[in-house]
C-alpha cells in the first residue's frame, strides 16, 4: 500500500496502549486528588490567540504553526500548546471567582511543524494542568510536587527537577538589556538567527538549537542577579516550600523559557535516559497573560508533560511486568462444542472476565498457540469428553497445569489469584 502516516505523526498500536492509558488514568487520579477538573478545548483556534500569547518572534509562531484559512477565510491554527486556549476559555466563560483558584487539567494532541526525532513529533500529545488565580509561591511548590508525584506514579524514576526564575515586567527588562550587550559583544560566536534575536527578543537565544550558540551562552549574564527584591523573595519562597515538602530540585541559570508569557518560576523535569530531548515536563508562571487578553488580574501557573517522551522514559526506565490482557481463551473443538463455547464466553464476559473465543478453526495445538500469543492466563478447552460430562478443561498457560471443572464453575477458576 502506498499510504503511510504523515511525516512526524505516529500510530499508537494496541501493544503500546496499556502504557498510554496508564499515563491518562494516572493523570485523572493524581490531578483529581489535588482538586483539578478536566477541560476540553477545540483542537483549532483563531491564529491570533497564539501569535499574541506565544509571541510573534518565537520559532513556534514564525516557523512551526499549522495555520490555514477555512472556507470563509478565517485564519485558524491547530493548537501548538494548551495554555492559551485554557486562558481563552477561562475569560470567555467568566470563570474568574475572586479569591479562588481555577484548576484544570487536560490531555490531547498538539501540533508543531518541527524536524521529527525520537520523542518529538509534529502531532504530539500533552498532559498538563493550569492553576489560574494566585501569585502564591506555595502554589508553585504544590504544582511542582504534583508533577513529580505524577511522574512517580506512572513509574518514572531518576528524574531531576530544574528550577529558575525569569523575573517579571519590573526586573526582566534590565536583564534583557545586559544580555543584549553581551550578544552584541560576542556576536561572531552566534548564528545568524541569534544575531537577529539580539535585536528583536534577546531571551529567545536560549531556544537556539545550534550547539555553538549553546556553548557560548554558558558565559552569558544570568537572570538571577538581575531579579528585583519581590521576584527574589518569591523564588526563595518556592524553593523553601519545596524543601519543606522534601522535593529535590536544582537551580538552573540556563533554564529560560522560550515563550513570551512566562514570568517568575520556571521549571523542567528531566530524565537522563531521554538524551538531547530530556525534558519530560516543562512549566512555569504566567502572571500577566490573562490580563493581556482583557481578563481580570489572574496570576497563574501550569505545566505540560509530553506523552510520547513520558512513554519512552517509562519504557526505558522500568520493565514492570505487564498485566495479562485476557483471563480466559476459549478453545472449542467441533460444532457442538462451538455453541457451548460461544455461550460460555458470553457468560464469562457478563461477569467481567476478559475472555476471547478462537475463530481460527485450527487444531487444538494451533489454538493453544493462539491463546499464548493473545497473552491469556488460561485456556478453556471444550472437546468431545467435556461435552459429554458438562465440564471444561482449564489450562494454566504459564505452568502448563490443567484440570477438569464443571462448566458453571469456570468463572471461579478463571478469577483465582494464583494458578489452578
Ligand atoms: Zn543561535
Ligand atoms: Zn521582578
Amino acid at each position: 500500500m502506498e499510504f503511510k502516516a504523515p511525516r512526524g505523526t505516529k500510530d499508537i498500536l494496541p501493544a503500546e496502549i496499556e502504557v498510554w492509558d496508564r499515563l491518562v488514568d494516572t493523570a485523572k487520579s493524581v490531578f483529581g486528588r489535588y482538586g483539578y477538573k478536566r477541560i476540553e478545548t477545540p483542537v483549532f483556534e483563531s491564529t491570533g490567540l497564539f501569535t499574541r500569547a506565544i509571541g510573534e518572534t518565537t520559532d513556534i509562531v514564525k516557523k512551526e504553526m499549522y495555520t490555514f484559512k477555512d472556507k470563509k477565510g478565517r485564519e485558524l491554527t491547530l493548537r501548538p500548546e494548551e495554555t492559551a486556549p485554557v486562558v481563552r476559555a477561562f475569560i470567555e466563560h467568566k470563570m474568574h471567582v475572586e479569591g479562588s483558584l481555577f484548576k484544570v487539567f487536560y490531555w490531547g494532541p498538539m501540533f508543531r511543524y518541527e524536524r521529527p526525532q525520537a520523542g518529538r513529533q509534529r502531532q504530539f500529545w500533552q498532559i498538563g494542568i493550569e492553576a489560574i488565580g494566585s501569585p502564591d509561591a506555595a502554589l508553585d511548590a504544590e504544582v511542582i510536587q504534583m508533577a513529580s508525584v505524577y511522574l512517580h506514579e506512572i513509574g518514572l524514576t531518576g528524574v531531576k527537577i530544574h528550577l529558575n526564575s525569569v523575573g517579571d515586567k519590573c526586573c526582566r527588562p534590565k536583564y534583557t538589556d545586559a544580555l543584549k550587550v553581551f550578544l552584541k559583544q560576542e556576536s561572531e560566536g552566534f548564528c545568524e538567527d541569534c544575531r537577529i534575536r539580539a535585536d528583536t527578543n534577546p531571551m529567545r537565544v536560549f531556544d537556539c538549537k545550534n550547539r555553538a550558540c549553546g556553548a557560548k551562552l554558558r558565559e552569558a549574564p544570568v537572570i538571577m542577579r538581575y531579579l528585583c527584591d519581590e521576584c527574589k523573595r518569591h523564588y526563595a519562597d518556592v524553593t523553601g516550600y519545596l524543601d519543606d515538602l522534601g522535593i529535590d530540585h536544582v537551580h538552573d541559570d540556563h533554564l529560560v523559557r522560550g515563550l513570551d508569557y512566562y514570568t517568575r518560576t520556571t521549571f523542567e523535569i528531566k530524565h537522563a535516559d531521554l538524551g538531547a530531548q530530556d525534558a519530560v515536563c516543562a512549566g512555569g508562571r504566567y502572571d500577566d497573560l490573562v490580563k493581556q487578553y482583557g481578563g481580570p488580574e489572574s496570576p497563574a501557573i501550569g505545566f505540560a508533560i509530553g506523552m510520547e517522551r513520558a512513554m519512552l522514559a517509562v519504557r526505558t526506565g522500568n520493565d514492570r511486568e505487564e498485566e495479562k490482557s485476557l483471563d480466559g481463551y476459549i478453545i472449542a473443538l467441533g460444532d457442538d462444542a462451538k455453541r457451548k463455547g460461544m455461550l460460555l464466553a458470553s457468560n464469562l464476559r457478563a461477569k467481567g472476565i476478559k475472555t476471547a473465543y478462537d475463530f481460527s478453526g485450527k487444531s487444538l495445538k494451533g489454538q493453544m498457540k493462539n491463546a499464548d500469543k493473545a497473552g491469556s492466563r488460561f485456556a478453556v478447552i471444550i472437546g468431545e469428553n467435556e461435552l459429554k460430562d458438562g465440564s471444561v478443561t482449564i489450562r494454566d498457560m504459564e505452568t502448563g497445569e490443567q484440570r477438569s471443572v464443571p462448566v458453571k464453575e469456570a468463572d471461579t477458576w478463571l478469577t483465582k489469584d494464583s494458578g489452578i
